[in-house]
């Protein structure tokens, strides 16, 4: 979202020089409109703040307080032990390990904020690795950092190490309210606005940085969201009366090219398969465009029904371009495709973006000549060398990543083709309203069966060697495994580094003579897919890899997962990587491996993720703990909706400001189609620049 008026470069807000702004550019924060959007991740309210010596041990809290001393214990295990003094007694940080950037980090005469589980040791409040934040230092001459209600801002680790800390963004903040404020216009039409009981903009701007009490800070934080809604939502509320109107593809629904598939099939769809089937062909014969999201769990046979949607269209002589949201599965889903479809002749080709330049020339040429029927690819698709002759039907299969699609690009190339975007994330309602819009949904709540579901254990790591053990006596079965390591730092470089030298270990100690694999991000198409077909005829009994496994991969054949640092993953992508075994007949088994106690404690979220997976197989559930874990939580973490589009709105949380959203939109565009009256031409640029800004993710047209 941006605010019209405040379209100024960042580097024009007092005190932001060059490196300053380089650095907010880096995280995304271009201009004073930018700035003011990046609102606190949280506050702290000291004047209601339990002082940590009356608190009780065990208690999760955030003390506020002035280092009183910051040194190092030498010892077998040397500690570094910050004092904080909070007014009403001392409390005592402790880290193990970490001390020279810890050294650095605190001064004697700081404010400084920490927040963890408060213990007692020797009869004195005691924090182990706690979070922690810089409010002010001694020579901060403006003491806006200290007062009463402290904002404390998302940074990344870059922005940390360039010096632009939480409390350089305060600063920024503040001497951007200070030059800027008054430049404000409202975009909001008064009637709105009040209708739906909201605050001005440009108090909600101040109050959501520097509130005068916590309440003030979430009212303007609702103002902020109801914006990002209303203008998601006015997208929606125009493509849907420009869909209305849209001529779609209205197929003949012709059974020449399903019933010999459906025949041919060593299995007979579930009655959910045949369901979603249904409904789907249902929408591909009406004259308008079809837009169905396809939900289904893990190895719930998504696949299959997207392949007899495809051949639906192809049998009314129109393409059908199926998008992965990676090379792997974009592979995967090929494979599997030419398999199931070889004995119809319908030709399957691909297309991403690390063929050959030659190869690429001839399939785009197939593309446009109608030759290829079935195009399975990722993004590559989307390019401008890429000509449909005639696209009937669009899959975008997007799995766990929300929001990723890009259906623009692609409708671009026809008439309006048919959509089916399928996901294996069970989405509750209201999430489907904000993300699809209008998504008509059919959901596969039905597994194929004869499938055992997959037991999941968490172990330490101490537990390896007999983990191990496990995993070659499974082999010793005939059965395959996946070791999966996660990634170590925000980087592909890195995370192959993890899962290279993890698979030299492994295959010179305690996997020796087992047939192992490796797969990671940064290796080239030829070798990946050798390594995964390998995996996939059997010829190897355990394949070690980053996370680009998670998404689709298949062999039934596969009965352990073991998952090192489990506690680095989301909840979801824990949930889908081990949706890659219990595929098929055998009993399966997903470990996890994290340490509770290691030097870096487990946090409470994280103990609550391993917990959820140990304890249920059934991906609604798995969401729903997710949603809820993810909810106001975690207190300097950095903002995990998922959502690209929803910087401040939380889709779940803001349900009922998402309606009056909607609501206030469909009015707008009722009365207004263009918003081209005086009153809403703010309202309009804004909307314009989202959609010039990115490629719509919530299905334009
Ligand atoms: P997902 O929904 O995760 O994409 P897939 O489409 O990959 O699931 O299907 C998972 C596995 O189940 C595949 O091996 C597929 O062949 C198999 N399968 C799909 N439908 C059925 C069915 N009705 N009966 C038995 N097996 C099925
Ligand atoms: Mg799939």
């Amino acid at each position: 979202m941006t605010i019209p008026s405040l379209n100024i470069p960042v580097a024009e807000v007092r005190g932001v020089g060059q490196k300053r702004s380089a650095l907010l550019r880096s995280a995304g924060i271009e201009t004073v409109s930018d700035l003011l959007l990046r609102i606190p991740r949280r506050h702290i309210d000291r004047r209601t703040m339990a002082p940590a010596a009356d608190l009780p041990a065990g208690t999760e809290t955030t003390v506020v307080g002035t280092v009183v001393s910051a040194g190092v214990v030498p010892g077998k295990r040397p500690r570094f032990i910050v004092t904080l003094h909070d007014g009403s007694g001392r409390v005592d940080c402790v880290w193990f390990g970490g001390v020279k950037f810890l050294h650095r980090a605190f001064q004697k005469g700081d404010v400084v904020a920490v927040g963890g589980k408060v213990e007692r040791f020797g009869g004195r409040p005691q924090m182990v690795h706690p979070e922690f934040e810089i409010l002010a230092s001694e020579e901060d001459e403006d003491r806006l950092h200290t007062g009463r209600v402290i904002p404390l801002y998302p940074t990344t680790a870059e922005m940390k190490e360039g010096g632009l800390d939480s409390r350089g963004l305060r600063r920024a903040v503040r001497a951007a309210l200070d030059a800027f404020l008054g430049e404000v216009t409202d975009p909001l039409p008064e009637r709105v606005r009040t209708q739906a009981g909201l605050m001005p903009l440009p108090d909600a701007l101040k109050q959501a940085h520097f509130p005068e009490t916590l309440a003030d800070a979430e009212r303007a934080r609702e103002r902020l969201a109801f914006d990002e809604l209303l203008l998601m939502q006015v997208v929606l509320a125009r493509a849907r009366q420009r869909r209305a109107t849209e001529p779609g593809i209205a197929f003949s629904g012709s059974e020449a090219l399903t019933g010999p598939l459906l025949a041919s099939l060593p299995y007979a769809l579930t009655r959910a398969q045949q369901r979603a089937f249904s409904e789907i062909v249902a929408d591909m014969r009406r004259s308008h465009p079809m837009n169905r999201l396809l939900q289904g769990d893990v190895g719930s046979g998504k696949t299959v029904v997207a392949l007899l949607a495809a051949l639906v269209a192809v049998a009314d002589g129109y393409q059908a371009a199926i998008m992965a949201p990676t090379e792997i599965l974009a592979e995967q889903h090929l494979s599997n495709l030419r398999a199931l479809a070889s004995a119809l002749g319908t030709p399957v080709r691909l297309l991403v973006g690390r063929m050959p330049a030659a190869e690429r020339r001839r399939v785009s040429a197939e593309i446009a000549s109608g030759e290829a029927s079935i195009v399975v690819g990722t993004h590559a698709l989307l390019s401008e060398d890429v000509r449909f002759r005639r696209l009937g039907l669009v899959v975008i299969d997007e799995q766990h990543r929300f929001g990723v699609f890009q259906r623009a690009g692609l409708r671009g190339k026809g008439v309006t083709p048919d959509t089916l975007v399928m996901t294996a994330t069970p989405i509750p309602r209201t999430l489907t309203l904000t993300l699809y819009g209008d998504l008509e949904v059919s959901v596969l709540d039905e597994l194929p069966p004869g499938r055992t579901p997959v037991r999941t254990a968490w172990r330490t790591a101490d537990r390896r060697p007999a983990i191990l053990q496990f995993v070659r006596d499974e082999v010793g079965k005939g059965r395959q495994a996946y070791l999966v390591y996660p990634l170590v730092e925000a980087s592909e470089k890195s995370d192959m580094k993890a899962a290279t030298e993890a698979f030299e270990a492994l295959r010179s100690g305690p996997l020796s003579g087992l047939r192992l694999a490796l797969l990671h991000g940064q290796m080239k198409g030829a070798p990946k897919e050798a390594a995964m077909s390998a995996f996939q005829r059997g010829e190897v009994d355990a394949l070690v890899s980053t996370t680009v496994i998670e998404v689709g991969v298949d062999v039934p054949n596969a009965s352990v997962m073991v998952v090192e640092h489990a506690e680095r993953f989301g909840l979801p992508q824990l949930h889908q990587l081990r949706g890659r075994v219990g595929r098929g007949a055998h009993a399966s088994t997903c470990i996890l491996i994290a340490d509770p106690t290691g030097d870096v404690p487990l946090s409470e979220e994280a103990r609550a993720r391993l917990e959820a997976l140990v304890r249920t197989n059934d991906g609604f559930e798995v969401a729903e703990i997710d949603l809820r874990l993810r909810g106001p939580g975690d207190l300097f973490g950095a903002r995990q909706s998922g959502l690209p589009d929803l910087r401040i709105a939380h889709p779940v949380r803001d349900a009922r400001l998402l309606n009056e959203a909607r609501q206030a939109a469909s009015q707008l565009i009722g009365a207004d189609p263009d918003l081209s009256a005086p009153e809403h031409r703010l309202l309009r640029e804004m909307v314009d620049w989202r959609q010039g800004k990115r490629v719509d993710l919530v299905g334009v047209g």
